[in-house]
């Protein structure tokens, strides 16, 4: 490499000024084939969505080129004037969105805003309560590979094995024999509504901060289809990602000023250096759009349609772990299909039905393999699918699962081919972004 500064420098006349198609070729491709993926496959991964045109944007933005490490009006970087625009009216919306006292917009993701409230309130070695992950918790509540579980001392909670719900009486008794500092709930693949009251009484009694992770129904929250938890709850977490409908990230909320410091502490300088403000932007424009009417409207239609693809399912035969569903998401056990999740991931993939393998409730197969497919409803519903069309969708995914039970793993390409036209018409009727 040449240290002659005449020998090194060109012009650089431009190349920043050019679009991405011309800049980056490769990208801008892969892009586009992502966003056509999206237009012409049913998503039905429970923790992902849609975000609008507005939270894209706000995402895209040139906040990207600003650090503002610190909080609104103390921070550590200059030109910060329009970052406390941003954050100010993010950390508001989010008060009147949630009814509470007090948020931190800042953090990057949804690992981070727990792992915030692990640094700012526990110490490590302290034992807390969480949903096991078998019974649709996080990796964050407790799983030994995670942070949670091999700096902290996890105790389990799960669902009873006779109707696959939470088990509240074992809750208290888990609870008074192990004294944890922290009780989480809130999980990742549990599908019936959580008793807030019940966790209080528990946490009330030895003595615990009640945690709860509602990133995957905070969307249902924000929208009335489920009930809050507050003021219940000490300390509230969210994803904004998922039925939620904003930018990937996180926010941590609580009522008692006695967290404030702790907990903007540990996310800031604790955890993270300077905030994503284009992405603080965007959670800020997802909370507006949150606020309105039209979001009340699409939660409770979120559930609804939750409940017409459940009932599909189990009218095309196919078994729904606890019978049903109260939010926007479903666990289907393939047992007695002899159909292993991974087959059905696979398969439902080849028809353009996208969701994940996921473990049931005491599943006898390993986490790579397992014996069910967890189901959501938010995405179909931000692009207009209804009932119907729901239904439609629940007779389309057991069509391919008896294919599976047919033939095995490769299942049956006829099927697939005529449940991939069907999954086109409906994605043709109901574009994702219209304008585009
Ligand atoms: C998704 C999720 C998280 C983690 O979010 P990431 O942004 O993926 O780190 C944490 N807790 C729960 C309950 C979740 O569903």
């Amino acid at each position: 490499m040449s240290t002659n500064p005449s020998e090194v420098a060109g012009s650089m006349d431009g190349f920043w000024h050019d679009d991405l198609a011309t800049a980056d070729p490769e990208i801008a491709a892969a892009i586009a084939n992502e966003l056509k993926r999206q237009q012409d496959k049913i998503e039905l991964i429970a923790s992902e969505n849609i975000a609008s045109k507005a939270v894209l944007e706000a995402t895209g933005s040139v906040f990207t080129n600003k650090y503002a490490e610190g909080y609104p009006g103390k921070r550590y970087y200059g030109g910060c004037d329009y970052a406390d625009v941003v954050e100010t009216l993010a950390i508001e919306r989010a008060k009147q969105l949630f009814g509470c006292n007090f948020a931190d917009v800042q953090p990057n993701s949804g690992s981070q805003m727990n792992q915030a409230v692990f640094l700012g309130l526990l110490q490590p070695g302290d034992t807390f309560m969480g949903l096991d992950l078998n019974s649709g918790g996080h990796l964050t509540h407790g799983s030994p590979v995670n942070m949670s579980g091999k700096w902290f001392n996890p105790v389990s909670y799960g669902v009873r094995q006779d109707d696959e719900r939470i088990d509240m009486e074992a809750v208290a008794a888990t609870a008074r024999e192990h004294k944890p500092k922290l009780i989480i709930c809130g999980g990742t693949a549990y599908s019936r509504v959580w008793d807030f009251e019940a966790f209080r009484a528990i946490a009330d009694e030895v003595g615990a901060i009640l945690l709860c992770d509602m990133s995957h129904i905070s969307g249902l929250v924000a929208g009335g289809a489920h009930p809050s938890p507050f003021p219940l709850c000490d300390i509230v977490t969210t994803t904004t990602h998922k039925s939620l409908r904003g930018p990937r990230s996180g926010v941590i909320l609580w009522n008692d000023e006695k967290f404030t410091k702790p907990l903007n502490m540990a996310v800031f300088p604790g955890l993270q250096g300077g905030p994503l403000m284009h992405v603080v932007a965007a959670k800020a424009v997802a909370f507006k759009e949150a606020l309105s009417p039209e979001f009340k409207t699409y939660a409770h239609r979120v559930v609804e349609n939750a409940r017409a693809l459940a009932a599909s399912l189990e009218e095309n035969g196919l078994r729904i772990v606890s019978g049903g569903t109260d939010n926007h998401s479903m666990l289907v056990d393939l047992t007695a299909k002899d159909v292993t999740g991974k087959a059905a991931e696979a398969g439902l993939d080849r028809a353009w039905l996208t969701c994940n393998k996921n473990g049931i409730p005491f599943d006898t197969r390993s986490p790579f393999v397992t014996s069910g497919v967890r189901l959501g409803t938010p995405a179909g519903t931000t692009r207009g699918f209804g009932p119907t069309e729901f239904r439609k969708i629940g007779e389309l995914i057991a069509k391919v699962v008896d294919g599976l039970s047919k033939n095995g793993p490769e299942g049956d390409a006829q099927i697939e081919e005529h449940v991939r036209a069907e999954v086109s018409d409906l994605c043709a009727n109901y574009p994702v972004y219209p304008h585009e």
